[in-house]
């Protein structure tokens, strides 16, 4: 059996281990262990459906040290105005040069692909080779990081909670671009944003919305695109920051929430006659909205029970199934829901949200404050409390309450502050660059008023509000 010494052992190497890796030996001397069951880095995006994008502007994604994309507006296509979102071939070519040329070459960085973690046992890592069953075991000098806990659910690796009986044509929308015959009539079971997503490639791909049903559970909340922008468009974001802040300071739950930004533009659905209850944080274009409400055969009877070839059975009754029929199974819920815990404990880092969205951005940020403070558990989870997505809107003034109080207290740290301003991972660099635009000297005027108030309000309400709703 092979022993290895570290000061670090990083499980996973999703956004979130590489992020994390990165930064932290950027801002220290560490040496680390990396470990993932995968043989590369990228994490989900290694098996994800061919035609997923990022839902945010690479701008703002992978690793700190180098580029993602070149950050370019689009010009032409559905994301045309907006800054490029890059495919998962490329995020993942993102992540193996992060590794291949700034990780390992640091000679403090271990990669163990195809490498499973197994749990500890009186003090020492246990690690299994899944090509060889080779055992290693890891002493771990400063900490162990997991960097699994807010692991994606995706299509390609998720077992539907529903019966499908034989004979039923089910695939993941992974295998959309290898049918064995045309579509005909298609069904779409989920209700996020791969459901969404499929949706938009089955009509762009000429399917009639005539011939799409979609079964939909449940309705999101969605941010509007625009206000996501970064570098020149900084501006919207910032906007959306605003409004964000002004709503905290008003809201009474999480539905009077969601409707003051939809007020403001800032979220949309795709029904506006439906209520949504689903908030995982996800990012839709006007154009995407528009092309979707032309679905119009939306099945809104629970959850899918059992599928048989001539019959779909759901929670709130029966809907018949045509000759030949095509399910997409869309129901892994991306971000899953998780239970809170703090980040830094003894010996353990938990890497999770700190922001709302942005996982390489809340990473690198953990790792920027575990590589400047020293250990005070105390200190560095007020700088960082886990901004938790239970799927539910109900939740959503809890959440905005942890991001808004780690990022200011963060910004009272100078050189916290100082890093963040230089982190390509953060979605509001350079705004003071331009508060020669109205719209950016107004945000700031605005968040300025409103953020204490907003604090305030939210921590009141999210106290008085029920515990967190995991809801999937
Ligand atoms: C379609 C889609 C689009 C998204 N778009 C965005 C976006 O635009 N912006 C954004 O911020 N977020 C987005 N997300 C959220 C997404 O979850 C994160 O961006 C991020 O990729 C998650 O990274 P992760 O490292 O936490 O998890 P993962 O990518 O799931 O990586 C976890 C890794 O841990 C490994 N692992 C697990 N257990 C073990 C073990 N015991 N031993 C060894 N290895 C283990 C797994 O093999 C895996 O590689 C998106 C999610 C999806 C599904």
């Amino acid at each position: 059996m092979r022993e290895i010494e570290t000061d670090y052992l990083v499980i996973g190497a999703g956004a979130s281990g590489m992020a994390f890796t990165d930064t932290l030996i950027a801002q220290s001397d560490a040496d680390v262990v990396l470990v993932d069951r995968r043989h590369r880095p990228g994490g989900h995006w290694l098996d994800a459906y061919p035609f997923v994008r990022l839902h945010q502007p690479s701008a703002n994604y992978g690793v700190a040290s180098r580029p993602l994309g070149s950050d370019r507006i689009d010009e032409f296509g559905p994301n045309a105005g907006f800054y490029e979102r890059s495919s998962a071939a490329e995020i993942c070519d993102h992540f193996g040069r992060a590794l291949d040329e700034v990780l390992l070459p640091s000679g403090r960085v271990r990669f163990l692909g195809q490498t499973d973690y197994r749990g500890e046992d009186r003090g020492r890592h246990h690690l299994v080779s899944l090509v060889t069953r080779a055992e290693t075991t890891i002493q771990v000098r400063k900490k162990v990081v997991d960097a699994t806990y807010v692991e994606s659910s995706i299509p390609s690796r998720h077992r539907p909670g529903f019966e499908v009986g034989a004979g039923v044509r089910m695939i993941p929308p992974n295998d959309l671009v290898d049918l064995d015959r045309p579509i005909s009539d298609v069904t779409v079971i989920g209700a996020g944003k791969t459901a969404m997503d499929t949706c938009t490639w089955l009509l762009d791909a000429g399917v009639d919305p005539e011939r799409v049903r979609w079964i939909r559970p449940r309705d999101a909340w969605l941010f509007e695109r625009t206000y996501m922008q970064p570098l020149d468009l900084v501006a919207q974001f910032m906007q959306m920051q605003a409004h964000w802040i002004e709503v905290s300071a008003e809201a009474k739950d999480g539905g009077d929430f969601a409707h003051r930004l939809e007020e403001r533009g800032v979220f949309q659905r795709i029904d506006r006659t439906v209520e949504p209850d689903l908030f995982r944080g996800a990012i839709i274009s006007l154009g995407e909205l528009e092309s979707l409400r032309t679905i119009r055969r939306v099945v809104r009877k629970g959850k899918v029970r059992r599928l048989d070839p001539d019959r779909v059975w759901l929670d709130g009754g029966e809907e018949p199934a045509a000759p030949d029929e095509l399910f997409l199974d869309c129901t892994a819920a991306g971000v899953r829901p998780v239970a809170s815990r703090p980040v830094f404990e003894a010996g353990r880092i938990t890497l999770e949200y700190l922001t709302v969205g942005g996982v390489p951005w809340s990473a690198a940020t953990v790792a920027a404050v575990e590589a400047g403070r020293h250990d005070d558990a105390g200190i560095k989870n007020n700088l960082c409390p886990p901004v938790v997505f239970s799927g539910s809107i109900a939740d959503v003034l809890g959440l905005a309450y942890a991001a808004m109080s780690g990022l200011v207290a963060r910004l009272r740290e100078p050189d916290l502050m100082a890093w963040n301003e230089r982190c390509r991972l953060n979605p509001s660099r350079g705004a003071a660059d331009h508060l020669d635009d109205s719209r950016v000297a107004d945000a700031f005027a605005s968040m300025m008023t409103n953020t204490g108030r907003a604090l305030r309000n939210l921590k009141q309400r999210a106290a008085a509000a029920a515990p967190l709703s995991v809801s999937s």
